[in-house]
């Protein structure tokens, strides 16, 4: 058993925004469990900020309706972020960044952006709930019936969460494979101010993409939904690829 500190503790109540139960009944909840749950209880609270109802909004409908999910996966560095961008701009799709998400709730001031940040500077991923309540919430305010969604998901628990917590899957998963040299290369010039793009902690994320995500990806295999795109290659040349790719499945041909 281990309880949380003072300090800990009048930090987290600082933030009204999520706890709304007092100091007292905070730090009895805290006291009854061991801190690997705690950290879980801590984000639990969180979910219910990050998914709480939208205010009625035309094309509510719409919104909540199944959507054509497409999971952009690959490595630190693989290109993610810039393919999604353009793909966006020409085809008017809207697009979640799984990790800017988890950024701007931490900017946002939350609670738990403390433990949030430690666990992104150790290279390891944050508990699902969380992420699938952030990208849940961003979904249901797009009417859209496709959506791409960057850099998620990163393990089998964050697989397992979202089909359970949103009830379907997705239609597609682009895998965005890159020689780890090239991918190490790109990140050390990257000059975003990500506190997460330092040496030590991209070759944990590094590490983390292999093992972790090779059981998803060998599910997507095995039921065919995997399309790898090469990106050691400049920017047009994967974007011509992948524009092609896309108009032949979500562009519909005119009669
Ligand atoms: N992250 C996470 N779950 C996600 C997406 C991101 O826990 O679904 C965390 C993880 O610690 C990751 C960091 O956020 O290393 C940055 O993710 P992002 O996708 O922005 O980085 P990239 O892989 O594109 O460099
Ligand atoms: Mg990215």
């Amino acid at each position: 058993m281990s309880l949380v500190g003072e300090a800990g503790l009048r930090q987290l109540c600082q933030s009204r925004q999520i706890f709304r139960c007092s100091h007292t009944c905070l730090k009895g909840l805290l006291g009854q469990v061991r801190s690997s749950d705690r950290h879980r209880i801590v984000t639990a609270q969180a979910l219910q900020m990050v998914t709480a109802p939208s205010p009625e909004a035309p094309g509510q409908r719409e919104a909540a309706a199944k959507k054509r999910v497409v999971f952009v996966v690959g490595g630190p560095g693989s290109g993610k972020g810039t393919q999604c961008d353009l793909i966006s701009r020409d085809f008017s799709v809207p697009f979640f960044s799984a990790g800017e998400l988890i950024r701007s709730l931490i900017a946002s001031g939350c609670a738990e952006g403390k433990q949030l940040q430690d666990i992104i500077l150790q290279g390891h991923i944050i508990p699902s709930e969380v992420t699938v309540g952030l990208l849940q919430k961003a979904m249901a305010e797009t009417s859209s019936d496709t959506v791409l969604i960057d850099g998620f998901p990163r393990n089998t628990e964050n697989r397992t969460v979202w089909q359970s917590q949103v009830g379907y899957d997705c239609e597609m998963v682009l895998l965005f494979d890159c020689p780890e040299e090239v991918m190490l290369q790109r990140l050390k010039h990257r000059r975003d101010g990500r506190a997460d793009d330092n040496e030590d902690t991209i070759r944990k994320r590094v590490q983390n993409f292999k093992s972790q995500m090779a059981p998803v990806l060998d599910y997507y295999q095995s039921i065919g939904k995997v399309t790898t795109i090469n990106t050691d290659r400049p920017v047009e040349d994967i974007y011509s690829e992948l524009n092609s790719i896309w108009r032949q499945r979500f562009v519909p041909t005119s009669p």
